[in-house]
């Protein structure tokens, strides 16, 4: 045993090492808005602040069938959607992505998104849940969420793969043209007519049914947000031309914030192995400490840890813990929804997946490890939102925020916690701030952008 501390002491430790404090929370606000500042002005900045050329809100009338493909993290979802008097219908399937794919040659990679859209297109036929007459072409949405700079809807430039990916021959590129390509391989009745980011997708999905909606986020692989701009407060479009008080969407990549130089973020020891074993090191800072990727691994590191000073699971054999990325953020949700006192579930998980027998003790530490990494990325995603709550000015109004993605959606209080650290950082007034589930944000948001793109041609 290298130290006489409790596992109570171990609990204190990393407390105060993961709380943030409402005036700490609101320096990072501050850092952010400068942050949003800056990429508003000028491109090629940390927190890139994309243009996404998508013009405005939509206006309730956007009909007709449309195919979204939607290149997440995790999977990809392919959905055919009917738009018609301000509602929506959705049929969709999921493919799981292997490593390789992730990981291979980004042309083979869109192939892949091509046929699973051909399978899925040729069973919705089959099922005579659509009917595409001959000679005539489906309207498209590619939801691609990661960040891409765009001139117009339908053209976007992979600046960098995030969230674990690296396919070649990728970054740099057209991936609107890509996905062309692959789509023309496959002779589809499709016809590729806007390139979206999934927060944009969810900004205009949430809108769509809920006039208050001004900010879509996503908490899942990765992290991010999109809002509504004025064109006047984008000085690096004001190229274009375009009226002062037209509307832009913005995908943030807020992810980034806090890349390169790390001045702003509290990040521990266990985040900065995170970051540096990650095949991006440096990068998207704000996401490593948030996004569903990124918590189990914290977890597991600082686990890790403790076995080697000797404070857990003493005599036991535990290989299988210390692979990385084992322990996923999944099991940080099952804990914190534990219902038992022995805390059963925590049992569960640590017998079944990684052959180790837990004491309560421990178990507990595993339990109070889990709320206080996920309190920090839900406090820190409060930051997020407030940023964009103090750059549009809508505080005493208050509004809407649609938010999609697995860690939102099935981490148990991850909004309370949210809606918490809104009231922490602004008082009161922070609950004019609410989060809500944008039910298939992205695809569906994709669908509706394609209608409006059409509208508008
Ligand atoms: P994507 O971001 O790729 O569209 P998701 O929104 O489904 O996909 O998010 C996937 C992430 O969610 C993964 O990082 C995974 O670890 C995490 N995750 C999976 N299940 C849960 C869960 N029950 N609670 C919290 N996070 C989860």
């Amino acid at each position: 045993h290298a130290t006489n501390k409790t596992l109570a002491d171990y609990t204190k430790k990393f407390e105060s090492l993961f709380t943030l404090t409402p005036p700490r929370m609101r320096m990072i606000v501050n850092g952010l808005l400068e942050a949003f500042e800056k990429g508003l002005k000028e491109p090629g900045q940390v927190v890139p602040m994309l243009p996404a050329f998508v013009f405005g809100w939509p206006e309730g009338n956007e009909e007709g069938d449309f195919l979204a493909v939607d290149l997440g993290g995790t999977n990809l979802r392919v959905c055919l959607v009917t738009l018609g008097n301000g509602q929506f219908e959705l049929t969709q399937a999921k493919y799981r992505l292997t490593e390789e794919q992730k990981q291979g040659d980004g042309q083979a990679l869109f192939d892949f998104c091509a046929q699973c859209m051909g399978e899925f297109l040729k069973a919705q036929e089959e099922e005579e849940y659509i009917k595409v007459a001959p000679d005539t072409v489906l309207p498209l949405g590619f939801t691609f969420s990661y960040p891409t700079e765009q001139d117009r809807i339908d053209h976007g430039k992979l600046i960098r793969w995030t969230k674990g990916f690296g396919a070649a021959n990728t970054e740099g590129h057209n991936v609107g043209a890509m996905f062309i390509k692959s789509l023309e391989k496959q002779n589809l009745p499709v016809k590729l007519v806007s390139l979206i980011n999934d927060t944009t997708g969810t900004l205009i999905a949430s809108r769509y049914v809920n006039p208050t909606t001004k900010i879509g986020c996503i908490f899942g692989t990765g992290c991010n947000a999109a809002y509504m701009e004025k064109i006047g407060n984008i000085p690096k479009l004001k190229h274009l031309g375009l009226p002062d008080d037209d509307l832009m969407a913005i995908n943030c990549e807020w992810g980034a914030f806090d890349s390169f130089l790390h001045e702003h973020l509290p990040r521990t020891k266990y985040d900065i192995m995170v970051d540096q074993a990650s095949n991006k090191p440096d990068e998207q800072a704000f996401e490593k400490l948030i996004s569903g990727r990124y918590l189990g691994e914290i977890m597991r590191l600082i686990i890790c840890e403790l076995i080697d000073e000797g404070v857990l699971f003493l005599g036991q054999s535990t290989y299988k813990i210390e692979i990385p990325y084992a322990f996923d953020t999944a099991f940080l949700s099952l804990m914190e929804s534990d219902p038992t006192d022995e805390l059963l579930m925590v049992i569960g998980i640590f017998s079944h997946f990684f052959a180790i027998d837990t004491t309560l003790e421990e178990r507990q530490f595993f339990l109070a490890l889990a709320k206080l990494i996920s309190t920090r990325a839900a406090r820190l995603s409060a930051c997020g939102i407030a940023g964009l709550v103090k750059q549009m000015d809508c505080l005493d109004e208050g509004c809407s925020v649609g938010a999609d993605g697995t860690l939102y959606n099935k981490y148990p209080k991850f909004s309370d916690r949210i809606h918490q650290g809104l009231v922490d950082i602004f008082g009161d007034k922070g609950k004019n701030i609410q989060t809500i589930h944008a039910e298939d944000g992205s695809g569906v948001g994709s669908a509706i952008i394609a209608a409006m793109t059409k509208k508008r041609k």
